[in-house]
């Protein structure tokens, strides 16, 4: 597809270590495309092929794009990228620009929990990162949907029709693979034993930090499961915002940062 826009296109990669996102934004911000897809193996090649889909999703050629910024766990594996930034500053980025008020953002990716502290400028107070253990994670879900025999899309639906939480003690994700064995031979109903792995997701995610002001909730575990956002807010006691396409708040923000980088005139706004 060819076009003989003038208008400048900056392009974000987030490359986790269980998807990819991208996305393509206009010079005034406007989102043109969004790609998510399984990392993979081949980090490169996978970045390659959710550049080419967002190109034809944009309706634009590759020579359009004035700048890209990578970011996540794969950053450093992207060829077209001009620069790279850290996950937090790309979230930092993305959310803000979306809520565009003080913050604390939940990030549950598929590796790591993140929870960072903005203040009303976009500015970053504070954040803590849990990349030991997959407890917590989106790998400790997915974990549990092998360990049932489920794809991990069966596991939000399932959850919502439980009674109640089946309570997983077990810290460790090997451990609570034997838990729920045992919870299984005990006639435990599997609808209860997902929701309680939800509970532990949320336990973990909470033991890292405390909450302060609007809580928003990010990344691929939060976008593919509502419930968990449920139990959250019902543990926390209030509200939790979800900006739109959840997912793809780190992608987002890596665009800007790229758009950033080629306006140098401009205040630097970087958190
Ligand atoms: P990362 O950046 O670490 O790769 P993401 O924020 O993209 O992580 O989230 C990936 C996680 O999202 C997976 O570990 C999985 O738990 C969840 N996920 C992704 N796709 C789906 C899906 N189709 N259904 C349910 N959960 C999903």
């Amino acid at each position: 597809m060819s076009s003989s826009r003038a208008e400048a296109i900056f392009c974000g990669v987030d490359i986790g270590a269980s998807a990819t996102k991208l996305v393509l934004i206009g010079d005034q911000g406007q989102v043109l495309a969004r790609v998510v897809r399984h990392s993979g193996v081949d980090y490169a090649a996978t970045a390659e092929t959710c550049l080419g889909e967002a190109l034809e999703q944009a309706g634009v050629e590759r020579q359009h794009i004035a700048g890209t910024v990578s970011t996540g766990y794969g950053r450093q594996n992207v060829a077209f990228a001009d620069a790279h930034r850290t996950e937090i500053t790309c979230h930092a980025t993305g959310c803000f620009s979306l809520i565009g008020r003080a913050m604390t953002i939940i990030d549950i990716g598929g590796q790591d929990n993140k929870i960072i502290h903005l203040d009303e400028q976009g500015r970053r107070r504070s954040f803590k990162m849990n990349r030991k253990c997959a407890a917590g994670t989106g790998a400790f879900i997915e974990e549990i949907a092998l360990r049932l025999g489920l794809d991990v899309s069966q596991l939000d639906p399932l959850a919502e029709q439980a009674e109640r939480s089946v309570k997983l003690g077990s810290f460790c994700t090997v451990f609570a693979k034997t838990e729920i064995l045992a919870h299984l031979r005990q006639g435990e109903p599997v609808e209860g034993i997902i929701r309680g792995a939800f509970e532990s997701v949320i336990t973990r995610v909470l033991e890292m930090d405390t909450l302060e002001g609007e809580i928003v909730a990010t990344g691929g575990v939060v976008a593919h499961n509502p419930m968990i956002v449920r139990l959250l807010a019902e543990r926390v006691g209030r509200e939790v915002t979800i900006p739109p396409h959840p997912q793809l708040t780190g992608a987002l923000g890596a665009a800007l940062l790229a758009a950033r980088r080629s306006a140098p005139a401009a205040p630097s706004t970087e958190t």
